[in-house]
């Protein structure tokens, strides 16, 4: 008997706008999709918010016994300045910026991506394939689409046929949209060069001479739409109908809306059953975004080394406080919100610890059972971790009083407890124990620091500039870099 025979799971279905029960196409598996990073700089909170929420509920779907299979792209091809069918390409835009191959763009800021949703304790995926790898798939379902007629060519373009696909299904189902509204909205804009309707959206586009990243096909040198790697990919992996599929609120449309019309117009079916979508990080109130500098990056939160916060946060500390939002609620980072986390984080750990040591009795003051169950609906209730997180501290409240001695616990409720503490907070919620340790080493290292910082200005003072020169350029080799400001030297990690 695996758990998801018993505790029933609800998801908010994006497409319907309901919480329905969760029923995989074939029980006991589940395939999921979700859109992955596009890989032209290093991700900000507001991103690891959106996978973080993702491998919450990959790993509760995993603790309910469910065997997944979880894919996440990597989009290293073909999307446009302002995900428009027009524009400078991001990627080769950023290579030329920094004088680099579209590929080492790529590579650098894929690994900064795996390197930073490792510190926040994120599991990887069961796939991970990239959207370059995936041209072939892409060629084929857009000849799939041309014959089926939903698609058309032009100078070696080809674009999804958004009027005609709409006289038969439904386009705009998922963002509730009406395609009569937006073309009465958007009709006199703009001269769509060769659209038949600005509606429609790029498969395949025709790569003009300067473009670097470009493959052949039928329609001569090009590179895929946006939207075509994901159905590619998904379909590729998990099959043309699939379980979930998820990503952030700002892809539901067109990305998503445009994947459905792809998928519905390539095989006939819908390809996804529920679709979920994860709300967004804000700072001060406006959403984190790449494009518009509003954002803080995981490395500045880790280090310090930000305008925004009083002080350093570490991973788990982070984690801990955008879990403490629902997944599909807008979420906004500031300093007293995540001092607060901190502090609660805190008082969590160190029940855990007194739990273990915890004298018992012949019977208990508390219900633990239903206590337990508790932690399931929340987490039933479309993977309501505030309330959960809720559940968590009232067991801390009854540890605390039981290690005063106010109230009692049998041996079989203890190990209830503690393995019910262990499961939800270390691997469903993927929170870590090591704070105490990186406390003491920051501090540790801060004096170091600020040691050799004394020692380089006494050397600057001195005109020694051998020895300051030493330091500053060792320190850069191992990674730590002086900043010298009007109010002294701080440091920062790279
Ligand atoms: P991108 O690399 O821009 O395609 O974004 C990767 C993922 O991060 C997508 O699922 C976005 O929806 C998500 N995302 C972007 N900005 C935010 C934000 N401020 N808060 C939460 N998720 C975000
Ligand atoms: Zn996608």
């Amino acid at each position: 008997m695996q758990l998801y025979q018993e505790q029933k799971l609800k998801v908010t279905n994006s497409l319907t706008g309901k919480k329905e029960e969760f029923k995989p196409i074939k029980e006991g598996y589940v395939g999921m999709y979700v859109c992955g990073p596009t890989v032209y700089s290093n991700v900000h909170l507001g991103n690891c918010r959106t996978f973080m929420s993702f491998d919450m509920i990959f790993r509760y779907l995993k603790h309910l016994g469910y065997k997944v299979r979880y894919v996440r792209n990597i989009t290293d091809a073909g999307h446009l300045e302002n995900d428009a069918d027009d524009g400078e390409d991001k990627i080769a835009k950023k290579a030329k910026l920094e004088q680099l191959e579209p590929m080492e763009v790529v590579q650098r800021y894929t690994v900064d991506f795996h390197e930073t949703l490792q510190k926040f304790n994120l599991l990887a995926p069961s796939i991970e394939p990239t959207a370059t790898g995936h041209i072939i798939e892409q060629i084929e379902i857009i000849k799939e689409i041309l014959k089926k007629g939903y698609a058309y060519e032009v100078n070696g373009s080809v674009y999804f046929d958004v009027v005609t696909f709409n006289k038969s299904n439904d386009y705009g189902k998922l963002s509730g949209r009406k395609l009569e509204d937006m073309i009465a909205n958007t009709r006199e804009l703009t001269a769509q060069n060769d659209k038949k309707n600005p509606q429609d959206f790029a498969l395949w586009k025709k790569a003009e001479p300067q473009h670097i990243m470009r493959w052949p096909s039928p329609w001569g040198d090009g590179f895929p739409g946006w939207h075509l790697e994901c159905t590619a990919m998904s379909t590729k992996y998990l099959g043309e109908t699939f379980d979930i599929h998820g990503g952030g609120m700002d892809l539901k449309f067109p990305h998503h809306e445009c994947e459905i019309a792809q998928a519905e117009a390539c095989n006939g079916e819908s390809p996804v059953n529920y679709w979920l979508h994860a709300n967004m990080l804000t700072l001060n109130g406006k959403k984190m975004s790449k494009s518009t500098g509003n954002n803080i990056y995981p490395s500045e939160m880790f280090s310090g080394d930000n305008h925004i916060l009083s002080k350093p946060f570490a991973p788990s500390v982070v984690r801990f406080f955008m879990l403490q939002a629902h997944y599909t609620s807008i979420l906004d980072l500031s300093d007293e919100a995540l001092i607060a986390s901190e502090k609660g984080y805190q008082k969590l750990m160190d029940a855990l610890k007194i739990v273990e040591d915890l004298p018992v009795s012949t019977t208990s003051d508390f219900d633990w059972s239903s206590w337990k169950q508790s932690c399931y609906d929340a987490m039933n209730d479309d993977f309501n971790t505030p309330v959960l997180i809720a559940q968590l501290f009232e067991a801390v409240k009854q540890i605390n009083s039981l290690k005063e001695e106010k109230s009692k616990i049998s041996e079989e409720d203890k190990s209830l407890v503690v393995d019910t503490l262990h499961n939800f907070v270390f691997d469903v919620l993927g929170l870590q124990a090591q704070q105490n340790a990186n406390n003491a080493q920051t501090e540790t290292l801060e004096g170091i620091m600020s040691l050799l910082i004394d020692i380089r200005n006494n050397a600057r003072a001195n005109k020694d500039f051998a020895t300051s020169d030493k330091i500053r350029d060792e320190l850069t080799a191992l990674g730590i870099q002086l900043n010298d400001g009007k109010d002294g030297t701080s440091f920062s990690i790279k």
